[in-house]
């Protein structure tokens, strides 16, 4: 006989949001196959940032001599990095989340950790028990995808599910891919001593990002860790030989696969339940709801953009919906920013230049850092922040900073942005403090031509 629940959630990465003092009176299953919290907290977002904030100090010291500070980087205690991140901050948060779920705190919730897949509609198999829900919510995430070159050969392969918490650092790493997740964990390592090389499949770096700045971040990575560009591993055999597509073998330590992700939604028996997907990802309406009645989805395994913030923003919308079924509300996919951690850190939020200019009369603006006050104190070279505004109402229509503290500076322009503020007041009308480096954006902003 199957249990029947009020409200299921599969997944607790955002999933974990959804349960409210709004929905104490209902009765609630959470369905869990990994670690409490998923991927953000466990092996995304949140970790590799701890270790980029690590990785960014060791670069600092290596770069201190131009300060007139000399220093140099005597050894990296990986150990104590590791034990940083996870004994000191993420596992407890996990173990403690999921005790919550399971404790007196939560006494209309039941957790079960198993992988659940649909063997009819709204009904769910978790290991041996069958459930069914009135509403259930899919946020299963994604899965780190891998070349079906790479998986067949059987050789030992890191994702970043394992590479931060593997024993020891080894001195030659070849990462695999050309996104956010491989040019941060490059920067990461790099950092900290060891040889990288990253392997690009194409002649280009974070494909989809404003032309300037891909070409900049390309130039800066090259000096830090190699980039093979138009190369791809065709083969690996033990010891880590990696054949590659030049017709080159690569002897390598340790091999990073950071190829770009896989939506779970494909591992879940979803036809059984009447919910079709769109290509890779579960198909949903502006609403979070699938095709089969109840049924919702949000998240990597449902969201045009693989983000914690709009997995964020898609649960809140979600959540809403489920409550209100009377006024629902869209899922909030204007104007996502995004950054990425690397070295260089990159913000973006809005059209690229080259997309600007097929709707709009344009004007563009690139401030260098080394022009303002704070980068002569940072001895700043080779970053800047980019501009697009349409000439004809003043509108920013796109936001692209390359530098240091990039993902801080872009905050400004999301608001702008977001609130659809004339670029022209928001350089005069505010006070900018001085020699601080949003100066870095009122510049950028001054030198907009209407
Ligand atoms: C290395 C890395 C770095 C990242 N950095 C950033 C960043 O800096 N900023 C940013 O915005 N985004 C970042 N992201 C993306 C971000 O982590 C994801 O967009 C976000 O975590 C997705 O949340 P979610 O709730 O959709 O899924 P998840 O957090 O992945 O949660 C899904 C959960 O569902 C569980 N699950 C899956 N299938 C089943 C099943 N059938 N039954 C039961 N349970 C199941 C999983 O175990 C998991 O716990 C990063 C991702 C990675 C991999």
């Amino acid at each position: 006989m199957a249990q029947h629940y009020d409200i299921i959630i599969i997944g607790t990465g955002s999933g974990n949001s959804i349960p409210g003092p709004e929905f104490d009176d209902k009765s609630i299953a959470i369905v869990e196959k990994g670690v409490f919290g998923g991927t953000c907290l466990n092996v995304g977002c949140i970790p590799t940032k701890m270790y980029v904030y690590a990785a960014d100090i060791a670069r600092e010291i290596g770069d201190s001599a131009k300060f007139g500070i000399n220093s140099t980087l005597e050894s990296v205690d990986w150990p104590s990095i590791v034990s940083r991140v996870f004994d000191r901050r993420i596992d407890p948060i996990a173990a403690g989340g999921e005790a919550y779920r399971r404790g007196p705190e939560t006494p209309n919730i039941d957790v079960y950790a198993e992988h659940a897949t649909f063997v009819g509609p709204r009904t769910l198999k978790v290991g041996d028990a069958e459930i069914t829900g009135d509403s259930i919510i899919i946020a299963t995430g994604s899965r780190p995808s891998i070349p079906p070159a790479i998986e067949s050969s059987g050789v030992r392969f890191y994702t970043n599910e394992d590479i931060m918490r593997m024993p020891s650092l080894p001195q030659h790493m070849t990462i695999v891919g050309a996104g956010f997740i491989a040019c941060e964990f490059a920067h990461v390592f790099s950092a900290l001593g060891v040889k990288v090389t990253q392997l690009v499949r194409s002649e280009r770096m974070l494909r989809g990002l404003d032309d300037d700045i891909a070409t900049a971040f390309a130039q800066a990575a090259e000096t830090q860790w190699e980039v093979r560009y138009n190369t791809e591993v065709m083969g690996a055999t033990d010891g880590l030989q990696l054949e590659l597509s030049d017709g080159s073998t690569l002897e390598t330590d340790v091999l990073l696969v950071a190829t770009g992700r896989t939506p779970n939604g494909d591992l879940m028996d979803l036809e059984k339940a009447g919910i079709d997907m769109d290509g890779s990802s579960i198909k949903v309406d502006e609403f979070g709801r699938t095709t089969a009645d109840g049924v919702w989805a949000l998240g990597d395994v449902s969201s045009p953009y693989l983000l914690k913030h709009v997995a964020n923003a898609e649960m809140r919308a979600v959540k809403h919906n489920i409550a209100h079924p009377e006024d629902l509300q869209p899922m909030p996919h204007d104007l996502v920013p995004a950054a990425v951690f690397s070295s260089p850190q990159i913000a973006y939020v809005g059209l690229t230049e080259a997309q600007a200019r097929e709707k709009y009369d344009v004007t563009v603006k690139i401030q260098n850092y080394s022009d303002v006050a704070y980068g002569w104190a940072m001895e700043d070279s080779g970053h800047f922040a980019k501009l697009i505004a349409d000439k004809a109402t003043g509108r920013l229509l796109g936001a692209h900073i390359i530098g240091p503290q990039a993902s801080t500076l872009i905050q400004q322009l999301i608001t702008v942005m977001a609130f659809d503020l004339d670029c022209r007041d928001v350089a005069t009308k505010q006070y900018w403090i001085h020699p601080a480096l949003p100066e870095l954006i009122e510049n950028a902003l001054l030198g907009l031509e209407f």
